[in-house]
């Protein structure tokens, strides 16, 4: 599913069709001999994998009377990024739009969502999903107050997991098999995706793209990437570390399973906890070593990956040239500026280019 070609009505047909970038820096320091492939999701026209989700959801419900222009509003919960997809889109339809979020989430997106004319509304990042106060409970609160109004729910539509059954998990098997069938390409490859790895928040992406490889590849290794201090890894046992319970990253991991996440095999054969002191360093190497502008949730994704290729089950796919291996990078730098994990790293440092730029400039 490539871009369509010529001119694009508007921004919402520039929603997805992300590109899949190899690895290849990352891979070789890891003596990976695998490809190990990212899908950009930060490249979609909202900055992020959750504008498949807020297009679709919001034009199903078009389609079937739930939503109606110049008489509904919209209302979601959410850790911003479904947000800024259906502000987006709502900005685009005319469509008054109210967001509910955790104050843990980014100063960025709250001006993104602003910027885009939504009314955001913030909530206790410890407020229990079931509470009045938490970004869900106060999303109910509103749309039982306010006449004509309706919360599309990622976390139960099943127009979640099925945007990524239909376009992402889709556009990751287009882009393998049109390199497989270039014979241009000086990498070896399977033809097939082999592995895929990617966190989960409502896990629409997981269960959707799990959905459409396994279709396509009964034999594909879904892994599945939890924050410590969530519940979503399955078996239970693996989210009982008490460590880390309130975790930084942004957009994955909750403290219930949303109903749209199927997080057992076949839907996902096996799940790592990966902690804020992995994930923010594997962002970081995304940054420097690939210059992706990702955010802190693409490092949960291929911290995870690292893990798995460097474990006893995994090393074997690792060293076998052509077996692919694929991580979903859910959205972007544009989100986190001015968050400390970045910053942190952004600061000025004193390398030898830059002692010497000091005396020339002193010389002269
Ligand atoms: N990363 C980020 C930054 C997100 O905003 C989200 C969505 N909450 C995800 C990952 C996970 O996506 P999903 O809801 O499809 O599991």
């Amino acid at each position: 599913m490539p871009l369509p070609e010529g001119i694009l009505d508007s921004a919402l047909d520039a929603v997805g069709h992300t590109p899949l970038i190899r690895l290849d820096r990352i891979a070789s320091v890891e003596g990976f001999k695998c490809n190990l492939l990212a899908k950009t999701e930060f490249l979609s026209a909202g900055g992020s994998i959750k504008d498949r989700i807020a297009k679709r959801m919001l034009e199903e419900a078009e389609k079937s009377g739930r939503l109606i222009p110049g008489v509904s509003t919209v209302i979601e919960a959410t850790s911003g990024n479904t947000g800024i997809g259906l502000a987006l889109a709502c900005a685009l339809k005319g469509y008054p739009l109210i967001i509910t979020l955790p104050m843990k989430m980014s100063n960025e997106k709250i001006a993104t969502l602003r910027a885009l004319g939504a009314e955001v509304v913030r909530t206790p990042t410890e407020a229990a999903f079931d509470s009045p106060e938490s970004h869900i409970g106060v999303a109910k609160r509103l749309r039982d107050a306010i006449p004509n109004s309706v919360i599309l729910d990622q976390y139960s539509n099943p127009d979640n997991p099925l945007a990524h059954e239909l376009t992402t998990g889709p556009e990751i098997i287009d882009a393998i098999l049109a390199d497989f069938s270039s014979h241009s390409s000086s990498h070896k490859s399977s033809g097939l995706v082999d592995v895929v790895v990617a966190g989960a928040g409502t896990g629409g992406t997981l269960t959707g793209v799990s959905r459409s490889l396994r279709r396509w590849n009964s034999e594909v290794i879904v892994i599945g990437v939890d924050p410590k201090g969530s519940v979503l890894a399955y078996p239970d046992a693996l989210n009982e570390s008490k460590d880390d319970a309130i975790y930084q990253v942004e957009g994955i991991g909750y403290d219930f399973v949303p109903k749209v996440l199927d997080r057992m095999p076949p839907t996902v054969d096996k799940w790592l906890k990966i902690g804020d002191d992995e994930a923010f360093p594997a962002a970081l190497r995304l940054i420097k070593e690939e210059a992706l502008l990702v955010g802190g949730s693409s490092g949960t994704a291929l911290a995870g990956a690292l893990k798995y290729l460097h474990s006893e089950e995994g090393k074997h796919i690792a060293q076998t040239e052509g077996k692919n291996v694929v991580v979903l990078l859910p959205d972007g730098l544009r989100n986190y500026m001015s968050k400390p994990w970045f910053l942190g790293a952004a600061q000025e440092t004193e390398t030898p280019l830059s002692k010497n730029i000091k005396k020339i400039l002193e010389r002269s």
